[in-house]
């Protein structure tokens, strides 16, 4: 099947043609067609399966079906995105998608000045792709006109609840048209995502894809034992002898991120962290720099790491496993991109055995494990409690329990978000 038979136009398609695209993805597949026919939609899909053109694609040819009313701009479709990091990207994907259409787009995030943001406005922009909490501040300035919306898309919803913002969300939806067509894009189904969905949606068509990184056979997964203290030796040896070009390397603190981050450089390997308590500029730099190849690790944090997608990664690590077994599919997710094969490594000590257990339990599969000779574990070391530094999560998913939106769960994300100023 390729994407002329979907419905799309001459604009769109030129566009999908110059990002060397030759085939929709399994979303693409089945979401275009349904969005085309103006149906809701509740789409179970990941980071990485294509779903961001799967909603932007049809979303820009709707818009350019319906006649212009006037020649101004005006907003016509909002995008929800849980981060800064995905609203970017979402972004540009609206951009180098929309490219022959002449439509505006804008980004709204915190973390930034808002000014830019309101002159943006005032210009008059047909899309606008936000993160909630800045997107209520332009609301409550009256900055931001959302009567004319027809389109709502919420990117992650998932994520959204499980960063607090359902309040925010309906904040917002009580300002929009009752009149539109709503997308909702979740990577998991758990009950709020459902009373979220029963509230928003109007006969929804449900799209499924399997979850890639479980299903897909293009990340290699593999475990290397290894002590506590002689980690950050056993990545430095995998980056140096494996002559890695690029690695993304997860760490579960901030604090744990700079460190790792600093200890590199001294290992004389190019690195940044990215995490919440960078400023907006600081992380756009550190991805930025990582993206052109001036860093050679990038070190992050589950959150910051959200919806960050670089073309063809080719080396993941879990420098330590997550407590929350789902965040160990998101994280590989961000390897073995669009058909290429990627490599996820985790450098497991003996305090993560659970965590792995957990993990293993969830991807139905027993991850392989390869003793690396040089740093074969000493068995007398004994396990100690893991220390969760102020990115802690709730612990009590890691014991098996896996509701999103569990009150531990909210209260330790929110302790966090308060630590390190809102995330918007
Ligand atoms: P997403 O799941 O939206 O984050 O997209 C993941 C990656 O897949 C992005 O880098 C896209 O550029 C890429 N992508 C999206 N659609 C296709 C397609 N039909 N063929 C190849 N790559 C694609």
């Amino acid at each position: 099947m390729s994407f002329t038979t979907l419905g799309l136009s001459a604009p769109i398609l030129k566009a999908i043609q110059e990002q060397g695209y030759t085939e929709p993805t399994p979303i693409q597949k089945q979401a275009i067609p349904v969005i085309l026919s103006r149906k809701d939609i509740l789409a179970g899909a990941q980071t990485g399966t294509g779903k961001t053109a799967g909603f932007t694609l049809p979303l820009l040819e709707l818009l350019s079906r319906a006649k212009p009313t006037k020649v101004e701009h005006h907003i016509r479709a909002l995008i929800l995105t849980p981060t800064r990091e995905l609203a970017s990207q979402v972004g540009e994907s609206v951009e180098v998608y929309g490219k022959y259409l002449p439509f505006k787009s804008t980004v709204i995030f915190g973390g930034v000045k808002i000014n830019p943001q309101i002159i943006q406005l005032r210009k008059g922009v047909d899309i606008i792709i936000a993160t909630p909490g800045r997107l209520l501040d332009h609301m409550s300035q009256k900055t931001v006109d959302l009567s004319k919306v027809e389109f709502l898309i919420l990117d992650e919803a998932d994520r959204m609840l499980d960063m607090g913002f359902i309040n925010d969300i309906r904040k917002i939806l009580a300002v929009l048209p009752s009149q539109r067509q709503n997308l909702l894009f979740s990577a998991t189904y758990s009950d709020d995502i459902k009373k979220l969905s029963d509230r928003l949606l109007n006969s929804p068509t449900l799209i499924e894809v399997a979850r890639r990184n479980i299903a897909s056979e293009t990340v290699k997964q593999l475990v290397h034992p290894v002590d506590r203290e002689r980690k950050r030796e056993l990545l430095s040896h995998l980056i140096v002898a494996g002559d890695w070009k690029q690695v993304l390397v997860f760490t579960r603190t901030k604090h744990g991120a700079n460190r790792l981050s600093e200890q590199l450089e001294k290992d004389g390997i190019s690195s940044a962290a990215i995490h919440g308590n960078k400023s907006q500029n600081a992380r756009t730099k550190a991805l930025d720099d990582f993206k052109k190849g001036l860093v050679r690790v990038l070190v992050a944090t589950d959150i910051a790491a959200r919806g960050i997608d670089i073309d063809q990664l080719p080396h993941v690590v879990n420098f330590e496993l997550p407590n929350v077994p789902e965040d160990y599919v998101h994280r590989i997710g961000r390897t073995g991109r669009a058909g290429s094969q990627g490599e996820a490594i985790s450098l497991v000590c003996v305090d993560e055995n659970e965590y792995l257990k957990n993990i293993e339990k969830l991807i139905n599969k027993d991850i392989q494990k390869q003793v690396i000779k040089e740093f074969k574990p000493d068995p007398t070391i004994k396990a100690e409690p893991i220390n969760m530094g102020g990115n802690s999560r709730s612990g009590n998913r890691a014991k098996g329990g896996n509701s999103r939106g569990s009150q531990a769960a909210k209260q330790s994300q929110s302790s966090s978000r308060s630590s390190s100023g809102r995330r918007r």
